[in-house]
């Protein structure tokens, strides 16, 4: 049978467009459908934008420390409408590229709504494409708790388009988005608190980077609140909103932002009318290749949950377009040692198993740390330090992990993942020779074990 297309992709996020654009090049013809904004979350809600809202939270503590360096400011003014109208310009100019991206590659663009018709078939703006595989990387969407008065409340969607910065903010979650909101509000001036209902917020990471973060963010002023849980939310007479908590507090704010994890977006999809089937989850079940229940489907990104992270959906996205139209180039995507950041303040740079996660995987380890005030602060006030951490086996000398928290975390550790990825050990990290003066040579000079 004669198809419209071979590769008929629903979402031109990080995953779609990458998938689009190599299939294309591979010689296939392909569509690609967007109903809502080119480049996807990371583009336009997610990644981009965030980092550019943490590089401006920034300024406030480089102010501060400029006077130890002679530098003599007068009081320091920030206005919210100007950085998201600077924000909003260059994700225009983002989208512009990603246009031209999928154009020059001989991709044609369906701006709309897809729905899958049938395992061959989409409809979009009242037009049915047929096409031989289907690619869902439809991504994900923020999930709010529907507690009495969530209608009252943010998430991250809503963040970057606020009209001006609260006064005050209840940032709810310990995970990526929350932490980093946190320190971004903070940062600009607002009074913000974040609550998590656990004892201690980013679950999973390395509990010396957690306990280090809480310690610092609380240096800064930031108030972290644990065990808080919100039981319902009340708009006041006066445009403030109060939050209950479950242990009976009432905190007065100015907005509740959610970031409490986010649901594979499927809206309308039309899944019904397929034999593609969700997991225990409610993500798109795919087998290793990518291939849902319905042969002719496919999904990848964070509509699958496996890692939402954008070099994760580009990877798997990659993986798709090859072993579609360029087998002979096909390699899995490899899912350990997936380095990753959180943009706080100081940021956390990591790769490689926690402390914990290597004792439960049953290694005898040896873990090496060191903290220290960071050359840039000794002329100043800040007291704030930077923790480095190398989880080591201690039979292989293996490094299994390394951890980060402080200036440049994401940088470094970048750096260090290719090591890790090429089976680097403790005596390879020894006998490189240091970068002098920074701070990431402490990775290659940790000597003594602070614990085996
Ligand atoms: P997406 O990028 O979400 O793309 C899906 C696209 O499909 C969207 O454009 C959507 O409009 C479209 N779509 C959905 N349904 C349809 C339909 N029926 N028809 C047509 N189009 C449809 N990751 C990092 O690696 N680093 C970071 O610093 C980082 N920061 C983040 C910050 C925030 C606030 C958020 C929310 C996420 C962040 N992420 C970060 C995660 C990253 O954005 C995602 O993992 C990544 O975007 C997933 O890509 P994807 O292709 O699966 O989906
Ligand atoms: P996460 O899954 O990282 O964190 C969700 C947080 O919300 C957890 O602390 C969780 O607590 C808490 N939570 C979940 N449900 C509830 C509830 N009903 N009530 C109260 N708290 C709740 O999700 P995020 O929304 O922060 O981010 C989504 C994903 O996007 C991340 O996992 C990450 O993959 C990606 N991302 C990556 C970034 C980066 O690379 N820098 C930045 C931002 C996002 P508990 O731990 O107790 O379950």
């Amino acid at each position: 049978m004669a198809y419209d297309f071979d590769l008929y992709v629903i979402g031109a996020g990080s995953g779609g467009v990458r998938s689009a654009r190599f299939a294309a090049g591979f010689g296939a013809k392909v569509a690609v459908a967007e109903s809502r904004y080119l480049g996807g979350t990371c583009v336009n809600v997610g990644c981009v934008p965030k980092k550019l809202l943490v590089y401006g939270a920034h300024f406030a503590e480089d102010f501060e420390q400029a006077a130890g360096f002679g530098w003599s400011l007068e009081e320091a003014n920030f206005d919210w409408v100007t950085l998201i109208a600077n924000k909003d310009r260059e994700i225009n100019r983002l989208n512009g590229i990603y246009r031209n991206l999928l154009v020059n590659s001989g991709v044609t663009l369906h701006e709309g709504h897809a729905k899958l018709v049938g395992p061959h078939e989409v409809e979009i703006n009242g037009q049915r494409y047929s096409a031989r595989h289907i690619l869902i990387a439809t991504g994900g969407w923020p999930q709010i708790p529907q507690i009495p008065g969530h209608e009252h409340a943010i998430g991250s969607n809503e963040a970057f388009f606020l009209k001006e910065l609260p006064k005050r903010i209840l940032v709810v979650g310990g995970g990526y988005i929350a932490v980093e909101f946190a320190g971004i509000f903070h940062g600009l001036g607002a009074q913000t608190q974040l609550l998590y209902r656990g004892d201690l917020f980013l679950r999973g990471f390395d509990g010396a980077v957690r306990k280090h973060l809480q310690e610092e963010l609380t240096k800064r002023g930031l108030d972290l609140q644990f065990n808080a849980d919100i039981e319902r939310i009340d708009k006041q007479a006066d445009g403030s909103l109060k939050a209950t908590l479950k242990d009976g507090r009432e905190l007065v704010t100015d907005c509740v932002f959610y970031a409490t994890g986010r649901r594979p977006m499927l809206d309308n999809l039309g899944l019904e009318n397929t034999g593609v089937k969700l997991d225990k989850r409610g993500f798109i079940e795919v087998d290793e290749q990518y291939q849902t229940a319905e042969p002719s489907i496919l999904a990848i990104g964070d509509v699958i949950g496996r890692v939402q992270l954008t070099p994760v959906a580009l990877a798997e996205g990659m993986a798709v377009a090859r072993r579609l139209f360029k087998p002979e180039q096909y390699r899995p995507v490899d899912y350990s040692l997936i380095p990753t950041a959180v943009f706080s303040q100081p940021s956390i740079g990591t790769v490689g198993l926690s402390e914990e996660q290597a004792r439960e995987a049953g290694h005898k380890v040896q873990i090496f740390e060191s903290r220290f005030r960071p050359m840039k602060l000794t002329l100043t006030e800040c007291q704030e330090r930077t923790l480095m951490k190398l989880v080591v086996d201690a039979e292989t000398d293996k490094v299994l992990g390394c951890h980060m928290v402080g200036p440049d975390a994401g940088e470094i550790v970048q750096g260090l993942a290719i090591a890790l990825k090429a089976g680097a050990t403790k005596r390879d990290f020894d006998e490189t020779i240091g970068v002098h003066p920074t701070a990431a040579e402490e990775f290659v000079t940790m000597r003594t074990p602070v614990a085996g």
